[in-house]
Order: C-alpha cells, then sequence, then structure tokens
C-alpha cells in the first residue's frame, strides 16, 4: 500500500476553508464560521457516500464561493425537495447550495482547513446499518431532532435475498450481488478517501475480484483512476454519484464500499488506518485497533 499523498491543488486565492474533490476538478471555498454540524445515518447518505454514516457543515451561503470545476458537477434529485451533488468525473460528493434558505451543505471530509465547530449530533440512527455502532456521547436523533420541522425522509431499504450478499446505487438503477464471503472489511481515513466519500472515513469491505456480478445498470458505471496514484480510483453510478463497488484487477480484489450493501456483510472491520491523515474534527472511540499508515494485511 502506498502512502497517503492526496493535497489540495495550489490556489491562488485565500480563504478560511477550502474544499475539492479528489481529482481537484471541483473546489471552492467558505469564510464564515458554521452553523452547524452533523452526521447523518440515513440510507440516501450512506449510499450516497457509500459510507456508514455522512458528516455535513452547514452555514450562511454569503462567504461560499465555487473555485473550479462547476460544469463538472453532477446533480441527482434525491427526493421531491433534496438533491444531492458530486463531481462526475471521480464520484466526490460537493456541496450542496440551497438558495431558498441561503444556506450551504458541505461534505465535511472534502474540507481543509479549521472548521471551527465539532460534530454536534447523529441524525437518522433509526436508519443506521444493521453493522454500525455509535460509541462517542453525542445526542442521538431517530430521524431529525424535534423542532426542526423537517419531514423523515428515509426510504433505500431494498428487498434482498436471504442466500445472497447484494447492493445497490441511491437511485437503485444499478444492482450487484457478491457470490463469496469478504475477505476483510477496514476503516480508512487517507485523506483520498474522505475527500471522495466527502465523509469522516470510508469504510470498505474487500472480496475477491470474482465474487462481484452486476444485476442492473452496469451501463451507468464511471471509473476513475487518480492520475500519479498506484492503486487509488473510485466507481460510482453516472446518475445519482453513489459509490459503488471499484474492481482492482492488478489486486486481484474488489473494494466495496460499505453503504452500497443492502445485506449485512456479516464481517467486523479489523483496524482503523491512516489515522495519521484523520479529520481533526473526528475522534475515534471504538476499540478497533489503529495504524498510522497502512493497515498489515492479514495472511
Ligand atoms: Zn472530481
Ligand atoms: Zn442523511
Ligand atoms: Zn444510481
Amino acid at each position: 500500500m502506498e502512502a497517503d499523498t492526496w493535497v489540495l491543488p495550489t490556489e491562488t486565492f485565500s480563504a478560511r476553508i477550502l474544499g475539492a474533490c479528489v481529482c481537484g476538478a471541483v473546489r471552492w471555498s467558505y469564510d464564515a464560521p458554521f452553523s452547524a454540524m452533523l452526521h447523518c445515518h440515513c440510507s440516501v447518505c450512506r449510499k450516497h457516500h457509500g459510507t456508514l454514516f455522512a458528516t455535513f457543515v452547514a452555514g450562511p451561503l454569503s462567504t461560499f464561493h465555487w473555485r473550479a470545476g462547476t460544469e463538472k458537477i453532477g446533480t441527482w434529485q434525491s427526493s421531491a425537495r433534496g438533491k444531492r451533488s458530486f463531481c462526475s468525473r471521480c464520484g466526490s460528493k460537493v456541496p450542496s447550495v440551497i438558495h431558498d434558505a441561503q444556506q450551504v451543505f458541505m461534505p465535511a471530509g472534502a474540507l481543509e482547513g479549521e472548521l471551527g465547530i465539532c460534530p454536534q449530533m447523529h441524525l437518522f440512527v433509526g436508519s443506521m446499518a444493521a453493522n454500525s455502532r455509535i460509541h462517542d456521547p453525542l445526542p442521538q436523533y431517530q430521524a431529525y431532532p424535534p423542532g426542526w420541522g423537517a419531514q423523515g425522509l428515509d426510504t433505500p431499504v431494498r428487498a434482498t435475498r436471504p442466500d445472497v450478499f447484494s447492493g445497490s446505487c441511491a437511485c437503485a438503477q444499478m444492482g450487484f450481488e457478491l457470490h463469496d464471503r469478504p475477505v476483510r472489511m477496514h476503516h480508512c481515513h487517507c485523506g483520498r478517501c474522505r475527500h471522495a466519500r466527502g465523509a469522516a472515513h470510508a469504510t470498505n469491505v474487500v472480496y475477491k475480484l470474482d465474487a462481484l456480478r452486476y444485476t442492473r445498470g452496469e451501463n451507468l458505471l464511471e471509473d476513475f483512476d487518480l492520475p500519479g496514484a498506484e492503486f487509488f480510483g473510485t466507481s460510482f453510478c453516472r446518475h445519482c454519484g453513489a459509490a459503488m463497488p471499484r474492481r482492482s484487477e492488478g489486486r486481484g480484489v474488489v473494494v466495496v464500499p460499505v453503504g452500497a450493501l443492502d445485506s449485512d456483510p456479516q464481517i467486523h472491520p479489523l483496524a482503523h488506518q491512516f489515522v495519521a491523515s484523520k479529520a481533526p474534527w473526528f475522534e475515534i472511540h471504538d476499540g478497533v485497533p489503529q495504524f498510522p499508515e497502512a493497515a498489515p494485511r492479514p495472511v
């Protein structure tokens, strides 16, 4: 495993907070204090980011500026009122601008700089993945906190056959099955994973390459290879931007973003890896072993 070498592209502007997708095409800046920071466990977030949960910061739109790549931004209408944005080149999650409310929601993992805020709560814990646990003391809400006046929106429970491990993208046009037991599962805190997923960290389940079989929508699969990286790349649904299994022919494995799974993979994470690159606002509270760089591979 190579070192974590992702760096924010050199900029000619200054701002308190800089954000970018992992390929660097879509970039933005922000200056005002954030008004909220939250972890969301809803099934749309889990699928879109490919993670166990997503983390967002929200704040007023006034000091938010797109700096590059707006023509690369893809959007998916996730509900009657909601939309999700992503880089159509690399699949990274990018900010959603809510013009009506003059607010911007940013995927926290894609940000660099001192955020000046820490996560405040867990939303949609009623929709958590079966294999997910919360270990920190933050308040938890089944959906939105009372008083927000927001309606719960959480749909993607997809029918699964008990004898087949399956998964799907957020828009449901892509579906796949895994015809083998998983090899391992780990959390990765490297800068590439954080920027690609827009989350605190990635959580991936690794299978042998030939375990993966698409059942629908494979024509929507978009693959991105990060230039200069030996292994890092992303795969995602072109329509909704959801993280999809990434085939690594060179290593003979397929790396499945845990959020894409509709079945419980029935495996526990072995490691937090690249914790030297961990987001400063995220604290690890579980007892899973931590490694500053790549975790040693089990034989
Ligand atoms: Zn990108
Ligand atoms: Zn959510
Ligand atoms: Zn999709």
